[in-house]
């Protein structure tokens, strides 16, 4: 029996989430949706995030209301984006996504049973509801990226640099791993201005940088540092192994041809390596591979020179 003074409350905006879909478990399919109630849903909840992580997830586990699935993947080249939800199946049918003539990236919707013409009828109707929040989830991820590389070199920026080298720090600590890094700066670059004018300086800037991140094999570990610095984390990689990786770019950067104004420019580059030490800071890390960096200039350029 109830008391009379046991009140119910109800708490609205749990409920409302409820009723979008965001429970705690994902939803029963307990009685059959119609097309447009589905697309209903899903325009409310795809608005929800500029994650296309997220967007796709909840696109994934919605639309398998009206078209059971197994798997779906999507991919969009250009932002560099591949994401799978599910586990693969044997039948697919494949659609581009895009706007006015931009790409949007390209789904895959996959199971073991064939998809039947009604079946796929309703997945393109349902992929609309997907074209708007994709479009602002790919312009926010490119607003969200340029903001930490440089343009120039496109290579990631001081700020991308504090941020994972912290997050590397970490790593190497919990896992006890080494962590190296290199501090590598173009020998007498100002004399490439001075000669060639500020516009051939910024073009040997970006074949430097891409000498380096040719010989690497994770070019997000690139960093600009300065004006003609750059820096390359090297994880998991000994004191020796870092010597090496240094000693390659070295080499590189020596070999390939720069011009300006059709002149053959000679170009070398000295580079100081670092390896952290027990509880050291990143500050000192970063310390110690721009002393080692002096040592290499001042012994006469185009060398490489390790920390003490
Ligand atoms: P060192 O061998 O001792 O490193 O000599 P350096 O001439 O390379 O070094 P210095 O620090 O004297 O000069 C660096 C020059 O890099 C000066 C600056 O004008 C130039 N610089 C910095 N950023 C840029 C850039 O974005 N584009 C161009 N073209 N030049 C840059
Ligand atoms: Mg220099
Ligand atoms: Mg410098």
């Amino acid at each position: 029996m109830k008391s009379p003074s046991q009140t119910n409350a109800i708490d609205f905006d749990s409920a409302k989430l409820q009723r979008l879909g965001f429970g705690q478990q994902p939803p029963i399919l307990e009685r059959p949706f119609s097309l447009a109630q589905v697309r209903q849903q899903l325009g409310q909840q795809l608005q929800t995030s500029l994650e296309p992580q997220r967007i796709l997830g909840l696109f994934f586990r919605e639309i398998q209301r009206l078209v059971p699935l197994d798997a779906l993947t999507y991919q969009h080249s250009a932002s560099d984006l591949r994401l799978e939800f599910g586990h693969r199946g044997h039948h697919s049918v494949t659609y581009s996504l895009s706007h006015e003539g931009e790409n949007l990236g390209e789904l895959v919707f996959r199971r073991n049973q064939r998809f039947s013409d009604h079946e796929q009828s309703n997945l393109e109707s349902l992929l609309s509801t997907l074209l708007f929040p994709m479009r602002n989830a790919l312009l926010y991820r490119a607003a969200t990226q340029s903001a930490l590389r440089d343009p120039l070199t496109d290579t990631g920026n001081r700020i991308a640099m504090d941020q994972t080298l912290e997050r590397e720090i970490e790593m190497s600590r919990r896992h006890l791993m080494p962590l190296s890094l290199l501090m590598l700066d173009i020998d007498h670059f100002k004399n490439v201005n001075d000669n060639f004018g500020h516009s051939a300086g910024d073009d040997v800037l970006k074949s430097v940088a891409a000498s380096i991140k040719n010989q690497l094999r994770n070019v997000d570990m690139v960093f600009r540092f300065g004006g003609e610095e750059f820096l390359i984390l090297l994880s998991n990689t000994s004191r020796e192994a870092a010597a090496m990786v240094g000693e390659r770019l070295r080499f590189a950067a020596q070999a390939q041809s720069y011009k300006a104004d059709g002149n053959q420019i000679e170009l070398t580059v000295s580079l100081g390596c670092s390896t952290l030490l027990p509880g050291e800071s990143a500050d000192s890390l970063l310390r110690r591979a721009d002393s080692a960096l002096y040592v290499a200039k001042r012994e006469g350029r185009n060398r490489l020179a390790m920390a003490g």
